[in-house]
């Protein structure tokens, strides 16, 4: 394991989630991800859990 592997643990990075309803694509912590933090869609307002790709 180098340094940049656990940087990358802790580094906030940006996902795309796509909402399982409407297939709206938004952008999401990946630490809330991990957390498994659900997010809403702000295009239709549906609940759900993104998956981690
Ligand atoms: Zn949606």
């Amino acid at each position: 394991m180098t340094i940049f592997d656990d940087l990358k643990m802790f580094l906030d990075e940006s996902v795309q989630v796509t909402c399982p309803h409407c297939s709206h694509i938004r952008g999401q912590r990946s630490s809330n991800i991990r957390k498994n933090i659900s997010c809403i869609c702000p295009k239709c307002g549906h609940f759900f859990l993104p998956e981690e790709k």
